[in-house]
This record gives C-alpha cells, sequence and structure tokens, in this order.
C-alpha cells in the first residue's frame, strides 16, 4: 500500500500541474494515468487535424518564466502532436515522470473517516491511501458513443476521433462516413476528405464555424509575445474568456448596419474566437446573436457552391456560441470537392447501420470505414465513470443523480479532502482552459498550505453554501443565451443526463475574484476540522 499524501487522477495539463504544485508544498503526491504517456486528451484525440482552436499563447502554461520563454511555438493554433510534445517538455522538465503511474486506472475511492484517507483501488491490483484525492480527469476525457440503431451489422472500420490508434490511419481510396459536425468532426472532415475516396458526413445539427487563418508564429511575433509575456498574461486573467485576445469592445446593437458588417468583418477577418469574444451583448442578447449568426450563415453561402448543401450547413436551430464555436481550416470549402457529400439526419433519419454502411429514410449510403465524432460524457462523465464513495458512503454519482452540485467546482459536500480540478460549477471549458486549471491548481494550492500550516485534516465544502454556489451557477447561465442550445455545457448529448448548464458562465475574472476573497476570510464555505476536533 502506498500513503502518499495527495493522489492526483489524470497527467493531463491539470495533473502534471497539480503534481509539480503539491511538490513545492512539500507534499508527497502519486498521479495515476491511464495513458501510456502524459498529454490527457491530446495524447487519446490523434485524429486528423487535431490541433487546439484556442491560440497557443493562450493555450500553454504561464507558471514558468523560464518555460515560457524556452518553448517556441509553431504556429497560431498548435497541432496534437506539438501540443503532445510540450506536454511531454514539461514532465521531463520539472522531472514529474517519476511520480506518476502510466497504464493504469483507478476503479473505485472511498473515503475512509478513521484514517482521514482516501482508498484507492486501481486494475493494476495497486492499492493507494492518500490524504486528499484530486480529479484531474478534464472535461472532456470520456469519448461518447451514441446509440447508433444496429451498428453492430456495420462490417467495416470504427473509429472514434477522441480513441484514435497511435499508427493512425491512411485513408487513401476509402469510402469514408462520419458522423458528427461538432469541433472534432470540423477539424477532421478537410484532411480525411483530401485522402478518402469519398467522404459522406451524416450531420444532425449545422454547427456555426469561423476560420482559424492558422499561420506560423513568425520570429518578431514570438519575440514581441515572450517580451509581453507578462503583461499579455495578466490581461488574459482579468477577462471574462480567460484570455489573452481583446474582449468585449463592441456592442452588436449599438452600431448601425455599415458599422456592424464592417465590425463582423474584422472579426472574421482576425479568426479564431475573437469572434465569439468582441462583443459584449453577443451572448445576452436575441438580436445581437441573430444579426451575428445571420453574419455567419452569409459567409456559409457565398463559400459553399451548391445552394441546396450550403442551406444545410446554415444553423438555424441554436444561437451561435450556445454549442461551443467551432474554428476551422476550409471546413466550409471542403463541400465543395467532387468527393464530399452531405447528408442531414434531420431531413433522413438514420434508420440501421449495414454491414456496407447505414441506410436512411431516403436509402443506402455506402461505405468501409466509419468515423464517429460524436463527442464526449462532458464534465461529469470521468467522475461518474468510477465508484467514488464519500462520507457515509454516500456514492458521487448518486449525489449528482439530478445534476451536478459542487462548491466553487472544486469541491463536493460529504466528500471530504476530495477536489477536482475545472469541476462542474466553474469557468472551466468557458475558460482558456490553461489558465481555468492554473487557477483552480493555484488555488487549492493555498488552500491545501492553509492546512498544512493549521493542521487541518479534513476540508469539506459546506451543503449551504455549495447549494448557493449550485444556484448562483444556474442563475448566472440562465442570464445567456448558452441555456438555449441542445449543447455539451447542458448534457444534452447524453441520454438521461440531467439538463444542467454545468460551468460557471459569469467570467473568469469574476470567478477568480470570488475565489480570492473566499480564500481570504478563511475559506469560507468550508468545515476545515483539525484531527482532534473530529475525534470529539
Ligand atoms: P461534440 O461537439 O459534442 O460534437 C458531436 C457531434 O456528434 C455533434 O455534431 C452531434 O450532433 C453528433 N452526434 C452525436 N450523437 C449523434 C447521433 N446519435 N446521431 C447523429 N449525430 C450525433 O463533440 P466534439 O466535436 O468531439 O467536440 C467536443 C468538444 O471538445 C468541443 O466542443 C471542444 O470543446 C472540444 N474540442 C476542442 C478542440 C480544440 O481544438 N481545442 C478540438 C476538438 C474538440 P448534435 O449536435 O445534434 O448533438
Amino acid at each position: 500500500m502506498i500513503e502518499p499524501d495527495i493522489l492526483i487522477v489524470g497527467a493531463g495539463f491539470a495533473g502534471l500541474y497539480m503534481l509539480h504544485s503539491a511538490r513545492k508544498l512539500g507534499l508527497s503526491a502519486r498521479v495515476i494515468e491511464a495513458g501510456q504517456d502524459v498529454g490527457g486528451t491530446w495524447y487519446w484525440n490523434r485524429y486528423p487535424g487535431a490541433r487546439c482552436d484556442v491560440e497557443s499563447f493562450s493555450y500553454s502554461y504561464s507558471f514558468s518564466e523560464e518555460l515560457q520563454q524556452d518553448w517556441t511555438w509553431s504556429h497560431r493554433y498548435a497541432t496534437q502532436p506539438e501540443i503532445l510534445s510540450y506536454a511531454r517538455h514539461v514532465a521531463d522538465r520539472f522531472d514529474l515522470r517519476k511520480d506518476i503511474s502510466f497504464g493504469m486506472r483507478v476503479t473505485s475511492a472511498t473515503w475512509n473517516e478513521e484514517r482521514l484517507r482516501w482508498q484507492v483501488e486501481t486494475d493494476k491490483g495497486q492499492s493507494f491511501a492518500a490524504r486528499f484525492l484530486v480529479m484531474a480527469t478534464g472535461c472532456l476525457s470520456v469519448p461518447k458513443v451514441p446509440d447508433l440503431p444496429h451498428l453492430e451489422d456495420f462490417r467495416g472500420q470504427v473509429l472514434h476521433t477522441a480513441k484514435w490508434p497511435e499508427q493512425g490511419v491512411d485513408f487513401t481510396g476509402r469510402k469514408v462516413g462520419l458522423v458528427g459536425t461538432g469541433s472534432s468532426a470540423i477539424q477532421s472532415i478537410p484532411i480525411i476528405a483530401r485522402e478518402a475516396g469519398h467522404l459522406t458526413v451524416f450531420q444532425r445539427t449545422a454547427n456555426f464555424s469561423v476560420p482559424a487563418w492558422n499561420a506560423p508564429v513568425s520570429p518578431a511575433q514570438d519575440r514581441d509575445v515572450k517580451q509581453n509575456y507578462k503583461a499579455l498574461r495578466a490581461k488574459g486573467r482579468a477577462t471574462h474568456a480567460g484570455d489573452i485576445a481583446d474582449e468585449g469592445y463592441v456592442a452588436i446593437l449599438g452600431l448601425d448596419e455599415k458599422a456592424r458588417e464592417a465590425a463582423f468583418e474584422t472579426c472574421w477577418a482576425q479568426g479564431g474566437f475573437s469572434f465569439q469574444y468582441a462583443y459584449s451583448d453577443l451572448m445576452v442578447s436575441e438580436e445581437a446573436n441573430r444579426l451575428a449568426a445571420d453574419f455567419v450563415r452569409r459567409k456559409i453561402r457565398e463559400t459553399v457552391r451548391d445552394p441546396k448543401t450550403a442551406e444545410r450547413l446554415c444553423p438555424r436551430d441554436h444561437p451561435l456560441g450556445s454549442k461551443r464555436l467551432c474554428v476551422d481550416t476550409d471546413y466550409y470549402e471542403t463541400y465543395n470537392r467532387p468527393n464530399v457529400s452531405l447528408v442531414d439526419l434531420r431531413d433522413e433519419p438514420i434508420e440501421r447501420f449495414t454491414p456496407g454502411g447505414l441506410k436512411t429514410s431516403a436509402g443506402q449510403h455506402d461505405f468501409d470505414t466509419l468515423v464517429l465524432a460524436t463527442g464526449f460524457d462532458a464534465m461529469t462523465g470521468a467522475l461518474t465513470a468510477f465508484d467514488i464513495r464519500g462520507a457515509n458512503g454516500m456514492q458521487l454519482r448518486d449525489a449528482w443523480a439530478g445534476g451536478p452540485a459542487a462548491y466553487l467546482g472544486i469541491a463536493v459536500a460529504g466528500f471530504p479532502n476530495f477536489f477536482v480540478i475545472t469541476g462542474p460549477g466553474s469557468p472551466s471549458v468557458l475558460a482558456s482552459v490553461l489558465l481555468a486549471i492554473e487557477q483552480h491548481v493555484e488555488w487549492l494550492s493555498g488552500l491545501l498550505n492553509h492546512a498544512q500550516t493549521n493542521g487541518i485534516m479534513r476540508i469539506e465544502a459546506d451543503r449551504a453554501a455549495q447549494a448557493g454556489w449550485t444556484k448562483r451557477v444556474a442563475k448566472g447561465a440562465e442570464k445567456t443565451l448558452f441555456t438555449k442550445g441542445n449543447s455539451w455545457y447542458l448534457g444534452s448529448n447524453v441520454p438521461g443526463k440531467p439538463r444542467v448548464f454545468m460551468p460557471f458562465a459569469d467570467g473568469f475574472c469574476v470567478y477568480e475574484k470570488i475565489c480570492n476573497d473566499i480564500a481570504a476570510e478563511g475559506y469560507s464555505g468550508f468545515h476545515l476540522a483539525r484531527d482532534l476536533e473530529i475525534a470529539r
């Protein structure tokens, strides 16, 4: 039995930084990682075209000045292999690997009130008893294969974007069917289309996508960012999106038609999430959102030559941004290729899979390779995948049967000494996630340090404080248009999952201030107990 101070689940960016921070506090730590290497989401998501659609200068750690000065990003948006080498570099640079058990999965975690430790079992038979359990399992780490009728009848190869074979897939000459039009699909479709004999995309919901305008980082740009990193990072921390891009400087409804078109064109030309960040009213005013959505629909019609296909690709049933905005390179252009066709599953629903493809209400579609770009059981999937039993034997999945509740999105009432990095109820996926991770790890390190110095052995979120926080998260989301689309933010993609908007929507800067105030108040909303107090 190994008895570390902290057991961390996951060696993605959250787990790596948590390990590094635990060591700095003088705590012993062990990381359990199912993959054979570090990287988390960037280890598993190797599909063609996988790259980060948040800009590299934002999607990178800021905690080490030496690291950010030494590392050079090749492109505005880094590819999956480049991000994975960055994660490996971080692991080696800070000598993290020696405290990580690779190829091992946690199967259960049970709170032992007498020992004030988490008893953790793994699939390799190795047991741990840790004072603190930190879930660094990621928000998008449990791939979702939907219930597709008679999928088992299909004889060809079935791939999921989030479980891509390490050796890659050669699509040359293949007939490919691809289900989904979210970020993973929108990144992979243009690349697969270039290789495949034919690609048929099966779309259920058309999504909004804006151009990435990806490009190499020039030496001058690299120099400039490195000289100004400190200021840029501080700027990012002061924004709602936690991103170094400018935000909220234009109210769409405050502009006349000419100025509005010019503003949209400017953002379109900048590319990426600036299209969402720029406007103060985009996610709160239906009218402002419709104007922006109309602009994107016009761009789709200008790009896609076949008018019928263009109409199918125009999203109509949700506000722009309410399902996560996609950022692409040549996505809409790909539908001008003669070897690509689009099937709208709203017009012709899937009846069943067949040995050679699938049959919709309109007829048979043949393919020999199926790509499922069907997403994840987001935000809670990894936390409810195995048995986590807190005080009084309560299971986390039972505690969350009506939807997740976590104080500050980091701690759960009834689950002492248990913490979630970027959990539901924190900005997480609505912020630049590397910064969201850093903020959580640093705040939690402050709490653990406070516990160390004050002899605190047991930390638990107060139930009433948690209920208040959950209400606040819901209220924040209700003020926005985020709740108006069927998105994974709401759990809509998982049948039976309670419809709860999971991320904190009021903004990263607002959230960080609340966390800091709570720390300054001596961690209000937490029960902090010394060993002796518990014994009494
Ligand atoms: P996703 O956004 O959830 O998209 C899944 C797609 O599969 C949707 O188009 C969905 O349609 C479709 N689908 C699901 N079940 C279906 C069914 N039974 N029949 C037909 N279609 C079905 O998943 P994702 O594309 O993997 O992306 C998830 C998130 O991961 C992103 O939003 C993003 O946050 C993150 N991501 C990030 C990057 C990056 O560059 N940083 C890249 C990829 C992914 P409906 O919309 O109708 O449900």
